[in-house]
């Protein structure tokens, strides 16, 4: 039987990262897909392992070439993600999760509507910027580029199936594992559609 495709997509400083990190250690059926970007490494990032970090022009190669999913331009750089291991894992029967921003979760929606659309965001837009101000990752500007980004992408909820507030780490923590699992199983509760 062919794996899921999930898609968490939602505001930058939600939570996702975190959420899914977390998640993965708890749900071994399911696959991590790792994307390749354009922006530079933060501190304690690892090449292959959180992304695979291109110049532009090595992207726009693959671009060319036909090696992604889907690709967007966000905040000023280029993410995509590698069409071939997530095909691989969907064939081998593992479920495979990509975190992606809403131009990308959107195209794959497209591509495969069979994709199950999970969007994560913080209780508020106060929270979420206090978040993103806590993580000391981006200068001022680019935080406020994806404020701004953030308060478009709020209004995409209803395109997606499932909805997760990211609130008390404890509590979100597990509510997410059990949607992960569900979903992964092939259960419908989680899903709205
Ligand atoms: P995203 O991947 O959505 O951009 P991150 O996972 O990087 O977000 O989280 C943004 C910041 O918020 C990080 O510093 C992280 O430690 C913190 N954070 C994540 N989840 C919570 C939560 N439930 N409550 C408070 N802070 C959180
Ligand atoms: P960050 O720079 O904070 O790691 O990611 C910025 C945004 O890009 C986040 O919303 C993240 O989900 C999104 N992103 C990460 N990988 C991909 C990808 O492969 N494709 C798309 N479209 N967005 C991605």
């Amino acid at each position: 039987m062919r794996g899921r495709l999930v898609v968490v997509s939602g505001p930058s400083g939600a939570g996702k990262s975190t959420l899914i990190k977390e998640a993965l250690a708890e749900v071994p059926e399911l696959a991590y897909s790792v994307s390749a970007t354009t922006r530079p490494p933060r501190e304690g990032e690892v090449d292959g392992r959180d992304y695979f970090f291109l110049s532009r022009g090595e992207f726009e190669r693959r671009i060319s070439e036909g090696s992604f999913l889907e690709w967007a331009e966000y905040s000023g750089n280029l993410y995509g993600t590698p069409e071939h291991p997530v095909e691989e894992s969907l064939e081998s029967g593992h479920s495979v999760i990509l975190e992606i921003e809403l131009q990308g979760a959107r195209k794959v929606h497209e591509k495969r509507p069979d994709a199950v659309m999970v969007f994560v965001r913080a209780p508020s837009i106060e929270e979420t910027q206090r978040r993103l101000e806590g993580r000391a990752t981006e200068t001022p500007e680019a935080l406020e580029q994806r404020m701004t980004t953030a308060l478009t992408e709020l209004r995409a909820l209803e395109e997606f199936d499932v909805e997760v507030v990211n609130g008390d780490r404890g509590v979100s923590r597990e509510k997410f594992i059990e949607t992960l699992r569900e979903i992964v199983r092939g259960g419908s509760d989680a899903e709205r559609a």
